[in-house]
């Protein structure tokens, strides 16, 4: 089980599962949510349409149409106000239940993107940190379950990546963390 940090493009991702920084409304939007439903097509969007929504810091699942994924994990980030109306509360919220659906639905790798630190504006360094620390958290938790072994966080920009690395090797440096994540 390891976390791992790229480049990339999450819609490119063969793994069986990729989460969707969607909004309440799960009926497409601009960043990557837009992204993943030019990839998948209309079918997704139809699916979408059938699930009423989600609030933020929880997750919905779909299939994955004609991404390579089997399926799409979709939750609403917080938007940033401040920090102070529960922001990092409900980021965090967001990976434990997109991996939790995962796990649900057998999934074995998930693919995240950086939730809420677009069109959100949470800020970057903040919002690496809670990602970090709650997949590896949930890892270290869920492990012996064997359901979800690979995690891998998706930049979309040099600048995200190096913050999520830079998370990662505080993370690291203390003591006692597993399992052990892949720089
Ligand atoms: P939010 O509204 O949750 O802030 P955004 O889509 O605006 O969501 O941004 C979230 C992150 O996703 C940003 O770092 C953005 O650069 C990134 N992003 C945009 N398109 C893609 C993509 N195709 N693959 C991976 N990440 C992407």
């Amino acid at each position: 089980m390891s976390l791992k940090i790229i480049l990339g493009d999450i819609t490119e991702q063969k793994t069986d599962a990729i989460v969707n920084a969607a909004n309440t409304s799960l009926l497409g939007g601009g960043g990557v949510d837009g992204a993943i439903h030019r990839v998948a097509g209309p079918g997704l969007l139809e699916e979408c349409r059938g699930l009423r929504g989600c609030e933020t810091g929880q997750a919905k699942i779909t299939k994955g149409y004609r991404l390579p994924a089997a399926y799409v994990i979709h939750t609403p980030g917080p938007i940033w106000q401040g920090g102070g109306q529960g922001e990092a509360e409900l980021l965090a919220s967001c990976y434990k239940s997109c991996l939790d659906l995962a796990a649900a639905h057998q999934c074995k790798t998930i693919a995240f993107p950086s939730i809420s630190t677009g069109v959100y504006r949470f800020p970057l360094e903040q919002g690496a940190a809670i990602a970090v620390k709650t997949i590896l958290q949930w890892l270290a938790q869920n492990g012996d379950r064997q359901q979800v072994q690979q995690v891998t966080m998706v930049c979309f920009d040099e600048k995200t990546k190096q913050a999520y690395d830079q998370a990662l090797t505080e993370a690291n440096s203390f003591a006692g963390n597993k399992p052990k994540a892949e720089a």
